[in-house]
Formats: structure tokens, C-alpha cells, sequence
């Protein structure tokens, strides 16, 4: 990964963003532009650097900052002795903040760094969409952790397991295959759990008949991977089921095939919201097609309708269509792709046969 090239981008993206600084409290937007991994910075982007963060991450600052080959000057102290720190290079200038991140608190301490605070939103994160070869290899190695894990244990599904005991097999599984952890926490919905779309894992026994939402993925090295597959224990109990999955693969399908570059991510959340309509399931899709991944579980850009986004080659997205019957159950499909030169690679790649 090249971190040491990403602070001259940001600092070409200053002037359109209405500042002469940045000062970047988003900790993953921290950790893209230097490396840093610990809980607790604050990054100074102008034209010099300044990295400021506390004395628990002295040590660790300056071996991670320097294994990118960041410069930056760094100020190791206090709160106070960090914004005090800021104010100096940060003097007359407009400062951007990230206004999606700073809360009212941090903007009272920061009142006196800059001439003034200009809220921006996505500065960094837009830098963020395109991901180097360094990323993928990372987001396309979770993706490698959750599909094997997956084949492993799918069985395990149809032997009187219940939703909670599942989940943990998953997420063991993943950590013992060279996950760092779970990007998520794991989603088992069987039976009418899987109407909800983001259910908790239950002490609910999966049984035959059962249709049951797995979404869940890996973490690897700060990345993150996101899949879904819906898979029915025997022929469905219900018969309405079996509809609604042959409509969401269908769906999920039309998504994918709309990924390319130059269209617009409105276009891709259409292209899997007409099919389900068409279905006549568009009113129990209740949620965004997809959303970009990296660093953060969702990131820019939203797969959604309204959307100006654009895709270019190198944007990693997921596409999950889902459609949910309240009392009945839901099915969801998901892959992680990356945009190509020509379509999508799909980056998750476990089965989507959705009878076990
Ligand atoms: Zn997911
Ligand atoms: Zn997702």
C-alpha cells in the first residue's frame, strides 16, 4: 500500500473543500492517510503535516508513521497539549473539520485552532473510494476467510444448531483461518427472524424447512470483507419463500450486471429495485442496495437511490438485494465486487444454491 502518496492527494482536494488545512479526527480516515492504528488522534493536513495523539501511542506512532513513510511532525501529550500543538501551524488559516465526525464537545476545544472551522464532509473518504492493489489484496483476503469458513460450516446448519451457536461457529472459524476479527457482528436470522434485516443471532433452534440470513464477514489487517447468502434447511415450509429467493437472486443479478465504470450508483440500486417490483416484492425491499467497503464496514460510495456517485475502477461496493415478509421470514443476497475496467469481479464467492 502506498500510504506515503495519499497525504499529497488530500492536499490537492484542500482548495475545492474551502480550507488551507484539514484536521482529520476521523480515525480510519487517520489510519488511511498515516498508517495509525490506535484509538486516539488528531491528524493537521496543510502544507506540513502535524500528527498529534496521547502517551499511550507514543511508541506505536512513530514505528507505524514511519513504516509508511509518513512525515509528519508529531505532538505526544495531553488533550490540551495536543490542541495547543495544532493552533501553531494552524495559524490564520481556514480550518476544514470533518462535520460528520467532530461532535459539539471537540468543536468548543478546537474553536481556537485556525482563523475559522469551515465544516466539509467526505473529503478524505471521497479519497477513500478507490482502493490501491494493496487494499484489495486485503478486502479480497477477508472475502477468501469468509467463503472458506462458510463452506466449512454450512452443514452444521441442518444438525440442530441454534442461530447464537452458529454465529459463534462463523466467527471462530474466520479468526481461525487468520481473521483479526469479525467486521461485523454476525447476522443468523432463520424463520421469521430473517423479516428483519438486521436481526441479532437468537437462542431460536434452525430446523428443517427453516430459511435462514447469514450476512457476516472478515477482518484483515484493518479491512473489511461483507457477505450475505440465505440458504433454506430442506425444501422451504413456506412456499412464498421459495418465490421471493428465485426474485432476489434474479434481482441481485441485474445489480451486478449494471456495475461499471461511469454509472451512476443510482442506476445500480435501480437496476436491483425495478426487478424486485417487477417481482412484485418492491415494497419489502427495505433497504439501500449496497454501500462501499474498506476500512470501514460502510463507506462511500452509497449504493442508493438519490445517489450522485459515480463508479470508477478500483471502488469496492456490495450488492444486497433483500426482501422481508413480516412473520414469514426474508432472504438477502450479498457479494463485495470490485469495479473493473469493463464490469465487476466479484470478490465474495461462495455458493448462492440456496437449498442445503
Ligand atoms: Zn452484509
Ligand atoms: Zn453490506
Amino acid at each position: 500500500m502506498d500510504v506515503a502518496g495519499r497525504l499529497p492527494r488530500l492536499r490537492e482536494r484542500l482548495e475545492a473543500a474551502g480550507c488551507d488545512a484539514l484536521l482529520v479526527t476521523n480515525l480510519a480516515n487517520i489510519r488511511y492517510l498515516t498508517g495509525f492504528t490506535g484509538s486516539a488522534a488528531f491528524l493537521l493536513v496543510g502544507q506540513s503535516t502535524l500528527f498529534t495523539t496521547d502517551g499511550r501511542y507514543g511508541d506505536q506512532s512513530s514505528e507505524e508513521l514511519g513504516a509508511a513513510g509518513v512525515e509528519a511532525e508529531t505532538a505526544i501529550g495531553r488533550r490540551g497539549e495536543q490542541i495547543e500543538a495544532l493552533e501553531k501551524p494552524a495559524k490564520g488559516l481556514r480550518v476544514g473539520v470533518e462535520a460528520e465526525n467532530l461532535t459539539m464537545a471537540l468543536k468548543e476545544e478546537f474553536e481556537c485552532v485556525g482563523s475559522r472551522l469551515v465544516p466539509t464532509a467526505g473529503v478524505v473518504e471521497g479519497l477513500r473510494r478507490v482502493k490501491d492493489a494493496g487494499e484489495l489484496a486485503r478486502i479480497e483476503a477477508a472475502a477468501d476467510i469468509a467463503d472458506v469458513a462458510l463452506a466449512q460450516l454450512k452443514e452444521r446448519l441442518a444438525s440442530g444448531v441454534t442461530e447464537a451457536q452458529f454465529a459463534l461457529e462463523l466467527d471462530f472459524e474466520m479468526r481461525q483461518r487468520g481473521a483479526d476479527g469479525v467486521s461485523f457482528e454476525t447476522i443468523v436470522a432463520s424463520g421469521p427472524n430473517g423479516a428483519l434485516p438486521h436481526a441479532r443471532p437468537s437462542d431460536r433452534l434452525i430446523e428443517a424447512g427453516d430459511v435462514v440470513v447469514i450476512d457476516f464477514g472478515a477482518l484483515v489487517d484493518g479491512y473489511h470483507s461483507d457477505m450475505t447468502r440465505t440458504f433454506s434447511i430442506g425444501p422451504p415450509a413456506s412456499a412464498e419463500l421459495v418465490d421471493v429467493s428465485d426474485a432476489v437472486l434474479v434481482a441481485q443479478r441485474a445489480g451486478v450486471r449494471a456495475l461499471k465504470p461511469g454509472v451512476s450508483c443510482s442506476e445500480v440500486d435501480a437496476a436491483c429495485r425495478d426487478s424486485l417490483e417487477l417481482a412484485g416484492y418492491g415494497s419489502v425491499f427495505l433497504h439501500p442496495t449496497g454501500h462501499g467497503v474498506g476500512l470501514d464496514i460502510h463507506e462511500a460510495p452509497a449504493v442508493a437511490a438519490g445517489s450522485a456517485d459515480i463508479l470508477e475502477e478500483g471502488v469496492v461496493v456490495t450488492v444486497e438485494p433483500g426482501a422481508y415478509l413480516t412473520g414469514v421470514g426474508g432472504v438477502r443476497i450479498e457479494d463485495s465486487l470490485v469495479i473493473t475496467a469493463t464490469g465487476a469481479r466479484a470478490l465474495t464467492k461462495s455458493t448462492k444454491d440456496a437449498i442445503l
